[in-house]
């Protein structure tokens, strides 16, 4: 049997609960992994003074995978991102995240399975951005007031986007190669290049081209990002495999988990050259921290994400079964799944023994 090390990250708020839950699952699928915990986040400034110490980041790169839950980062101002700094010191450039409909899920559709390809490296999400008010700030505004016919406000501040051929062409070979390899029909570039013709016209003409590599085996379209959007809500069955820019990417992502019955039902996956970071779509959710109420399953199907990506491909299928099953009896299941609050629901902890249960 095969034995495998992997770094667990609890995180913040709802996080811990939900990732124990995921990997006392994984373990009971039987596959061998030592898990090797790391703090960051709020919680681990306390100890390192960073919330992305580099031991984190060290135990990634020596393990190649982690296991995550969500981490709060506080809005407008404090410290960045620590989901966004450890993408992007890990260059994990691929986010991966299937939005999949499994039967008694609360939502309008019915067997969606979508599958969307996020680029994780730049775009507005690079983190380079210009304080209102500040000297380079000034500096910069006055430069780009001299070679633009566009001006910019005084008192402004500035986010740059940068989007690359590099990066796009790069996303787009890994969202052809894994369509190929997963049996998907259809690609579909998304993007707003008719507005932002050099930054989103790159990233089209970048994949348009990768594209050409792939005919009569994976069929090719584009969309309009808010398009897309309606036409996702409309007939979200025309859809297969999306790849995006990074920040539509994460907006998309939360739409598409709209579609399937919530957050609490969306798994994801960042993947660079061979490590990978597992974790849910959804983020900390603070106001329920503690309270043993939030579902479980979607670090629980990030974990089945896990055991594909090490190969584990039998395991993988018998907790996402596990999974199906107990969503689809609708018993154990937490308080997402209800048509209205006068039906009964259960705690993540009650719905993490469910499930395992089930495996077989
Ligand atoms: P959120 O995803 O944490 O929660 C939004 C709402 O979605 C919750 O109030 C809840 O109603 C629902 N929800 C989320 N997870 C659920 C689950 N497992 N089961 C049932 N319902 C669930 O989004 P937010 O409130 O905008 O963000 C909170 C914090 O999380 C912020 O600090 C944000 O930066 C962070 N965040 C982290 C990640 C990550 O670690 N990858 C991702 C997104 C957001």
């Amino acid at each position: 049997m095969n034995k495998y090390k992997a770094t667990f990250i609890p995180g913040d708020g709802i996080g811990p609960e939900v990732a124990y839950a995921a990997r006392d699952c994984i373990n009971a699928t039987g596959v061998n992994i030592e898990w090797e915990e790391a703090v960051c986040g709020e919680a681990a400034i306390k100890d390192f003074g960073t919330s992305l110490p580099e031991v984190v980041l060290n135990s990634i790169r020596k393990n190649k995978v982690a296991l995550k839950g969500p981490v709060t980062t506080p809005v407008g101002s404090g410290f960045r991102s620590v989901n966004v700094g450890l993408r992007q010191a890990l260059d994990l450039y691929a986010c991966l995240r299937p939005a999949k409909y499994y039967e008694g899920a609360q939502t309008r559709y019915r067997d969606i399975d979508l599958v969307i390809v996020r680029e994780n490296s730049e775009d507005l999400y690079a983190g380079i951005e210009f304080k209102e008010g500040e000297a380079d700030t000034k500096e910069i505004i006055n430069e780009i007031n001299k070679k633009s016919a566009k001006k910019i406000r005084d008192g402004s501040a500035i986010s740059i986007k940068p989007i690359s051929k590099f990066a796009s062409r790069r996303i787009a070979r890994f969202a052809f190669e894994y369509a190929l390899k997963n049996n998907r029909k259809k690609i579909t570039c998304v993007h707003k290049a008719n507005i932002m013709k050099f930054t989103d016209g790159l990233f089209l003409s970048s994949v348009r081209e990768i594209a050409k590599d792939y005919e009569g085996r994976i069929e090719f379209s584009d969309a309009i990002v808010d398009n897309l959007s309606m036409q996702l809500v409309k007939a979200p069955h025309n859809f297969d495999v999306l790849v995006l820019p990074n920040l539509y990417g994460d907006i998309i992502s939360d739409l598409c988990a709209g579609l399937i019955g919530g957050l609490g039902v969306a798994p994801g996956a960042n993947i660079g050259e061979g490590l990978a970071i597992f974790e849910p779509v959804h983020g900390s959710a603070p106001k329920y921290k503690g309270q043993n109420k939030v579902n479980p399953a979607a670090t629980i199907l990030s974990g089945v994400l896990m055991l594909k990506y090490l190969g584990e491909d039998k395991a993988a299928l018998r907790l996402e079964d596990a999974v199906r099953e107990v969503i689809k009896e609708g018993k154990f299941v937490t308080y997402d799944f209800r048509k209205d609050k006068a039906e009964p629901c259960v705690g993540t902890k009650e719905m993490r023994d469910a499930i395992i249960k089930k495996i077989r």
